[in-house]
């Protein structure tokens, strides 16, 4: 799969807005709020969860399995955004979009990042596990890691600034409490 697919398109923008990306946006999957709960067993009903102070309701599709209903919209999504206007809402409320649909000349690093990870077969997405080599790749892929983690840094580095921006936001429309 092509991860340049489109980009070439009318009206796609090489300088989308950084904030606007999935990939640099704070979130809470699904995944992480099931952990640990009743001990496995299905409860009764889902009781609402608090996220950053929004109340978000679970809710269960037909195969029974488990949804957010977005505070905003009442889509059911398993991943929630962090967001300075919505607090927490889905991908399309946030107005997100997945790196791979732009270009990245104003976050080279971002890119390099994805170009890598798809070198090595693993998982596209910043920060996400790095499978150990099998043994006869081991001397390329240890090189190519190494890269990855490099302009994984910097990229930290920008995810950081985006946060903070955030979360001065909030603070200044008075959204969280500290
Ligand atoms: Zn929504």
């Amino acid at each position: 799969m092509s991860g340049s697919f489109g980009l070439l398109e009318p009206g796609q923008s090489s300088r989308f807005p950084a904030e606007r990306l999935v990939e640099l946006r704070s979130q809470v999957d699904l995944k992480q709020v099931n952990r640990g709960r009743n001990g496995g067993r299905r409860p009764a009903h889902d009781p609402d969860i608090l996220i950053d102070g929004i109340r978000v309701r679970i809710v269960r599709d037909q195969r029974n399995r488990r949804w957010f209903a977005c505070p905003r919209c009442a889509r059911g999504c398993r991943i929630l955004y962090r967001d300075p206007e919505f607090v927490v809402a889905c991908r399309l409320c946030c107005k997100l979009e997945y790196s791979s649909r732009h270009l990245y000349r104003s976050l080279p690093s971002l890119h390099r990042v994805i170009r890598l990870r798809r070198q090595l077969g693993i998982d596209p997405r910043p920060f996400t596990a790095i499978p150990k080599p099998k043994q006869r790749l081991e001397l390329r892929w240890r090189r190519v890691v190494a890269r990855i983690l490099v302009e994984e840094q910097v990229l930290r580095g920008h995810l950081q600034k985006i946060n903070r921006d955030l979360d001065r936001r909030a603070r200044v429309r008075g959204w969280c409490e500290t």
